[in-house]
């Protein structure tokens, strides 16, 4: 019985963003219940979040209260008219929640689990023909196919109301961030699947209440479709996550501080503009690329050149020389540096392939992975 007719997740909705608030664990029902009730002052909050279950990286961490949890979650439901979502890592997990009808609405699958796609077949299996709603976070390493692969188990599973939640992938080197954005994976996901919500979560990129605003707001003006908060009664004395969950009044001043975009303008002078500008970015963008084109055919004979004196293609202190004038250069202008080293990077790196090839006529698509 898929709920189509009125589906949770839906894209270009004219309503406001989807927020998505609630402790990190489920740990004790007063704490689930005084935070629903303070989060249910805050109207545009819809949908309440609690880990029943929480896949913990260590053994002996508090792994949330397990399905006891679940009849303080209907108790809720019924009481503040939430709608209840909770983390599913296993079919077990499922079979639960389905002993508990009309009390969970949606179920997430957690970063750790959207990683292994036999757990997720698992899970998508124990789904089949329940009208629960679906979030699939993004697996913790930065692979868009695994999210998408994940994605696509629950919809052939025959779930229709599924959504997407961006939660940042984990960083090799400490960052003052807990997780990295990398905010051009969700942009790809969303051009994969450009039916499916996309839910941000600046809790778990944040890690630290101090950077939640910036992550949200950075996700607003990137199109997303909805947030989801961490939000505890009591922050300080939380068995998870403490240091990155808000007061329900904090996440209130919160939604109150933040710009929620509109998806487009209604004016018309708008796109009067916006077309004009349009067309100086799409005249300057053929430039670059003829530009880049003229710049490879003079690679190209550097590298006969080369060839002939068999001269190595990587000159490391040409390459040097070439990445110090031009950051020095971006000094005149507006420009981030980091930006322009990438852009440099990536140019040269083509140029040593192209050079490479011409000196030793290998196949070029070596350098590729697919
Ligand atoms: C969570 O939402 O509490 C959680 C465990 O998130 P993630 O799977 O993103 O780490
Ligand atoms: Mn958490």
């Amino acid at each position: 019985m898929p709920n189509s007719d009125k589906k949770i997740f839906q894209k270009n909705i004219k309503t406001a963003p989807i927020l998505i608030a609630g402790p990190c664990s489920a740990e004790t029902k007063q704490q689930l219940t005084d935070t629903a009730e303070e989060i249910s002052r805050i109207k545009r909050v819809k949908i309440f979040r609690a880990g029943v279950w929480k896949p913990r990286t260590r053994p002996g961490s508090f792994e949330g209260a397990g399905a006891k949890a679940l009849p303080w979650l209907r108790e809720i439901k019924d009481k503040y008219k939430f709608k209840i979502a909770v983390e599913v890592a296993k079919p077990e997990h499922v079979e639960e929640c389905l002993k508990y009808p009309d009390t969970v609405d949606v179920v997430w699958l957690g970063a750790r689990t959207t990683g292994n796609p036999f757990s997720v077949q698992a899970i998508a299996d124990s789904l089949r023909g329940t009208n629960m709603a679906v979030l699939i976070k993004n697996p913790i390493n930065p692979d868009l196919d695994l999210w998408l692969g994940a994605t696509q188990r629950i919809l052939n599973a025959g779930i229709t109301d599924v959504g997407a939640i961006h939660r940042g992938f984990y960083p090799f080197s400490k960052t003052f961030l807990r997780n990295l954005p990398k905010w051009e994976i969700p942009i790809n996901y969303m051009m994969q699947f450009p039916e499916i919500p996309m839910i941000n979560d600046p809790s778990h990129i944040a890690g630290d209440i101090d950077y939640i605003h910036d992550v949200a707001q950075r996700a607003l003006n990137t199109n997303f479709d909805g947030l989801m908060i961490e939000t505890h009664i009591s922050p300080k004395d939380a068995l998870s996550d403490a240091k990155q969950q808000l007061t329900p009044t904090e996440l209130d001043s919160l939604i109150d501080k933040l710009v929620f975009r509109q998806k487009t303008s209604t004016s018309p002078q708008f796109f009067d503009l916006l077309h004009k500008y349009r067309d100086q970015i799409d005249s300057i963008d053929f430039q670059i690329i003829e530009l880049l084109n003229e710049r490879m055919e003079i690679i190209k004979n550097i590298g006969k050149y080369k060839s002939e004196y068999n001269v190595s293609v990587f000159q490391l202190k040409r390459w040097r020389d070439v990445l110090a004038s031009r950051i020095e250069f971006c000094d005149k202008f507006d420009l981030s540096k980091p930006f322009v080293e990438k852009v440099l990077s990536l140019v040269h790196e083509e140029s040593i392939r192209q050079q490479s090839f011409i000196m030793n006529e290998y196949d070029d698509d070596l350098d590729y992975e697919e």
